[in-house]
């Protein structure tokens, strides 16, 4: 966030996962002008400034891109349907002991995948956080500063972005993967007359 801040592109704004967690939709936001430095750092220390509560999806609305660097499913895909039903880019990304990996889902290109159609809800395996398992400290940096640098491209319109490619990081052999990611014509998210 920070490096998208120092960019200087317009404001930022910052969501509170937890809200979902108590089965809250509507989710805190601290908008900040992000030239207005000691804001945005009071508001991404600890919403030392005044957050307005507005519903996940008018903040996508709102949003020219959507950077999820939260650490669950429920957010994830709470995120990308707001994110698919305001036609807005989503920049994923999540980090667990020395695994990493980022993905670009373009909404506003009906043909390109969502978040969803590489990860569905209800699968049967279980989740794991970082919270418990752990993370490779420095590579939260890595996977965060290449989210930054493709939400940076996306707003500047800059070279080719991530969507339809899963990256992913094995860091004990520092070694990067790609793979293509496919939409799903059955998606519950984001195929024509999905109810989402
Ligand atoms: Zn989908």
């Amino acid at each position: 966030m920070q490096r998208v801040a120092i960019a200087g592109f317009g404001a930022i704004g910052k969501v509170v996962a937890e809200h979902l967690d108590r089965g809250i939709e509507g989710l805190a936001l601290a908008a900040v002008s992000a030239r207005d430095t000691a804001r945005a750092e009071a508001a991404m220390a600890g919403f030392a400034c005044p957050v307005p509560v507005l519903p996940l999806a008018q903040l996508a609305e709102a949003a020219d891109i959507v950077v999820d660097c939260s650490d669950n499913f429920a957010t994830r895909h709470a995120v990308n349907r707001a994110c698919v039903s305001a036609q807005k880019p989503l920049v994923s990304g999540a980090a667990i002991r020395f695994d990493g990996q980022i993905a670009v889902f373009d909404a506003r290109d009906r043909s390109e995948p969502c978040y969803h159609c590489l990860f569905g809800e209800g699968d049967d395996f279980e989740e794991t956080r970082c919270a418990t398992m752990g993370v490779f400290a420095p590579l939260v940096g890595i996977i965060g500063a290449s989210q930054a640098a493709e939400a940076l491209k996306l707003l500047a319109s800059a070279g080719d972005s991530l969507a339809g490619r899963l990256l992913m990081l094995d860091a004990l052999a520092m070694e990067w993967r790609e793979v293509r990611v496919l939409k799903d014509p059955e998606c519950a998210v984001c195929a024509p007359g999905a109810n989402r």
